[in-house]
Formats: structure tokens, C-alpha cells, sequence
């Protein structure tokens, strides 16, 4: 089926239409979908009993996406309808859920306190030691910056801050204190630390390959995420969900199988096995139930940040923004060629002064040229895999279809040809450097 090829490589194997036959591109076929996912199905398992295994396996999982489809579908229809409550009970669920979780953190800290203070044996104290160990593992975080050089203050961006701050003040948000610039494609914000400063991770290959207003869309989206209530970005349940995760971590079975040992060492880690079980289950389905009671109110936050960055940036920059982060795949094989074309070039040597922004600029010019009918492809792609994609941000193609079911808006902000050079000039340094890191010359 994939690779399959009709004689005429200008027409589908399946149905005889014309497919899209560029050669840098996935040949693929728009009118009956022949070869739109080009990656290979995993070969049949061996065994007749390891066949069933796995389609046992496929099958769980496919009822398992029909279930998340069905739910994010539901949260698409209500707020498509005006029904998107910022706070529903479930969320309220959610946030106890959480609590109990922290409850159990605490008493594990205040068990573990007791036993090494007062325990009257050794093997007592050592538990305590243990349980101390654990607290430690599960304590929330509160993340730090990273002592990176790419960390850009108020005083080295000045034309970037007062962007984000016309942005932040345009959402009735509050500013930005720090901006990361890192080598990810994509952007986010989040609080960190103790004094829980606003920070905006900014990734330069997606900044580089974006038009004006689709990084102006940007910046609402993600600055947005401070006034959209998105109740799983809060402290309290960032951190629980954290602490389940450590707990199903430490509680995998597979952790304490050892491949040989004495038949006493072997029984000893069968038993551990059998008793961390039910801790892991119960760790997984409290995670599967937050999930599932906060997806409603973390995914109507998620249209809620897209209207916002279409109020601001125009509803066509935010489309075109959505359109542009379905590329990441495109613009990662972009980075590899550029790379590799790099490595080839004798003259070039990393570390070599750098024209200014060479290389950010190729990329765009090559991302600018994907056709219309690969982005097409990657749309469809995102409709049929649906509930695959990360569970935070609901699929593009209803983000997409949210913001096409809204009337046309301009833009609020207009930022002037001179401030966008401006930011471009203050990102320069950290562009050379990333470019560096990624080989790719400059
Ligand atoms: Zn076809
Ligand atoms: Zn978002």
C-alpha cells in the first residue's frame, strides 16, 4: 500500500486521480486519501500468540482515542455554542482530586519527620529515611531558569518588551518579566521560581519562519494563557499531576525485575513487584482522571487563547499561525538538509563570524515554499489522528475550524516595519548562537 506506485507516478495506485507529486514532498492523493500517512505500519509480530497480543493492543488503543475523540468533540461543539464554563464541576473535582494528593505528599513529609526523629529502632529510621527520599522526589517544583545565555531582560530586548507589554496590556494580562529564546519550535508561557515570574519561551525556528502578524498571533496566544483561565497551569495542579507521575515512575514493576540474582533475591523482587502494583495502577487511573476531568476546561482555555490572538493579530494571522505550526515536521527536515548542506560547504566553520541572520532566513524562504498541497496533507493528517496529538491543545483542524466559524476581525496592533527590525536586531546575537548550535553556519 504505501511505496505502492500505479505506472503512471502521476496517478493514484488507488483511484487513477492526479496526486500530489512533488519530489521533495510526500506524494500523496487529495481526492481519496491514498498514501496520506507515508510512515510504514509496524511489521506483523512474529508468534501467533504475540499477533493476538498485539491486536489485542490495537484494539485497546483505538477504543481509547474513539473515547478521547468523542470528548474533545463535545468540548469543540460547546464552545462552538457559547457553553464553555470557566470553571464546570468537573474542574472543581479536579482541583480536590489534586489536594488529596498534595495532603498525601505532606503526611508522608510529616511520617518521615517523626520516624527519623523519634524512632526507637534502626530499621524504623531507615523507613524514615526512605519516605524522606520519596518527599523528596514528590515535592512540587517550581522550576528555574535555566543560567543560559539566551535569557533576555527588559534591558537587553527593549523593543521586544515593549511589544509583549503593548500585548499583555491589549489582553488585560500582566508583563512579561523574562524571555527565553530557545531552539524549539514552538513558544510558550509559564510562571517559575519562588516570586513566580512570567516568562515567555520563545522558540527561534518557529519566530524565523513566521510572518509579522502570524508572531504577533503568537504572542496573544501565549501571553493569552495568563487571562484564558486555564485552570491546569495553576501551581496546585501542575504540581499533583506532577507528583502522580513520580508516583507511577517509582511504581513500575518493570523498575524492580532484576535479570538474574540468587532464588531468595529473585522471590524478593517478585514480591515488591506484586505489592507495587496496586500503588501503579491507582497512580495511572488518578492521572487518567484528571485528565479527563480537566480537558474540558484546559482545551475551551485553548480556543479561548486562539480568539484572543485572533482579537489582537487579526483572525487570517492567527489561521496563518495555526497553519504554520502544523510544519514542524517540515521545518525540523528543513534544519537537517540545512545542516548537512553546511557540513558539506568547506569554507564553513561554526563559530565563524556570521552575516546577520543567514541562516533563519533560508528557512523561511524554504518554509514559505511548501505548497499548498503538502500543507493541505499535514491539515488532513491532523483531522484523521486527532486524539494521537498532545493531549494540551486541541487538534489544529477544530482549532482552525473554531476560528474559520468567526467572523473576519483586523488587527488591533499594528506594530511598525521599524519596531519589527528593531526586536529582529535584539534577537540577532541569540539567533547567531543558536544557529551555532545547530551547525548551521551563519
Ligand atoms: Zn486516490
Ligand atoms: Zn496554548
Amino acid at each position: 500500500m504505501t511505496g505502492a506506485r500505479a505506472a503512471d507516478p502521476a496517478l493514484c495506485p488507488k483511484c487513477s486521480s492526479p496526486v500530489a507529486d512533488d519530489p521533495r514532498f510526500t506524494s500523496w492523493c487529495p481526492a481519496c486519501e491514498w498514501n496520506l500517512d507515508p510512515t510504514p505500519a509496524p511489521a506483523p509480530a512474529g508468534s501467533a500468540r504475540e499477533r493476538r497480543r498485539a491486536e489485542h493492543r490495537d484494539r485497546k488503543e483505538a477504543a481509547a482515542r474513539r473515547t478521547v475523540r468523542a470528548r474533545v468533540e463535545r468540548v469543540y461543539t460547546a464552545t462552538a455554542a457559547g457553553r464553555s464554563a470557566v470553571r464546570d464541576p468537573a474542574w472543581l473535582g479536579a482541583a480536590v482530586l489534586a489536594g488529596a494528593v498534595h495532603l498525601t505528599t505532606l503526611a508522608l513529609a510529616a511520617g518521615a519527620l517523626v520516624l527519623l526523629i523519634a524512632a526507637p529502632t534502626w530499621p524504623l529510621r531507615v523507613l524514615g529515611l526512605f519516605a524522606a527520599l520519596l518527599v523528596c522526589a514528590l515535592r512540587p517544583r517550581l522550576g528555574r531558569l535555566p543560567r543560559d545565555s539566551a535569557l533576555l531582560r527588559r534591558g537587553d530586548a527593549p523593543a521586544l518588551f515593549a511589544l509583549t507589554d503593548r500585548v499583555v496590556q491589549a489582553l488585560g494580562g500582566r508583563p512579561v518579566d523574562t524571555v527565553l529564546v530557545t531552539r524549539e519550535f514552538n513558544a510558550r508561557f509559564g510562571r517559575i521560581g519562588l516570586r513566580r515570574r512570567r516568562v515567555l519561551w520563545l522558540g527561534l525556528p518557529l519566530w524565523a519562519v513566521l510572518t509579522p502578524g502570524e508572531r504577533l498571533a503568537m504572542l496573544g496566544h501565549e501571553t493569552g494563557h495568563q487571562v484564558n483561565a486555564d485552570s491546569r497551569r495553576g501551581l496546585w495542579l501542575r504540581s499533583a499531576l506532577a507528583a502522580l507521575d513520580e508516583w507511577e515512575e517509582l511504581t513500575r514493576p518493570a523498575l524492580y525485575r532484576p535479570s538474574f540474582g540468587t532464588f531468595v533475591e529473585l522471590a524478593a523482587a517478585a514480591l515488591l513487584q506484586l505489592l507495587m502494583r496496586p500503588f501503579n495502577l491507582a497512580a495511572r487511573a488518578l492521572l487518567d482522571l484528571l485528565d479527563r476531568l480537566t480537558l474540558r476546561s484546559g482545551q475551551a482555555a485553548e480556543y479561548r487563547a486562539d480568539r484572543l490572538a485572533a482579537d489582537l493579530a487579526g483572525r487570517e494571522a492567527a489561521i496563518g499561525l495555526l497553519h504554520t505550526l502544523m510544519l514542524r515536521q517540515t521545518v525540523t527536515t528543513s534544519l537537517q538538509r540545512m545542516r548537512a548542506d553546511h557540513a558539506r560547504r568547506p569554507a564553513g566553520r561554526t563559530g565563524a563570524p556570521a552575516p546577520t541572520a543567514g541562516p533563519w532566513q533560508e528557512l523561511a524562504a524554504r518554509t514559505a515554499a511548501v505548497p499548498p498541497l503538502e500543507r493541505e496533507r499535514l491539515l488532513r493528517l491532523s483531522a484523521r489522528e486527532f486524539g494521537t496529538v498532545d493531549s494540551s491543545h486541541p487538534p489544529t483542524h477544530l482549532r482552525l475550524a473554531m476560528l474559520g466559524s468567526r467572523p473576519p476581525t483586523p488587527a488591533r496592533l499594528r506594530p511598525a516595519a521599524a519596531e519589527w527590525a528593531a526586536i529582529d536586531a535584539e534577537l540577532a546575537p541569540a539567533a547567531r548562537r543558536i544557529a551555532a548550535d545547530l551547525e548551521l553556519g551563519g
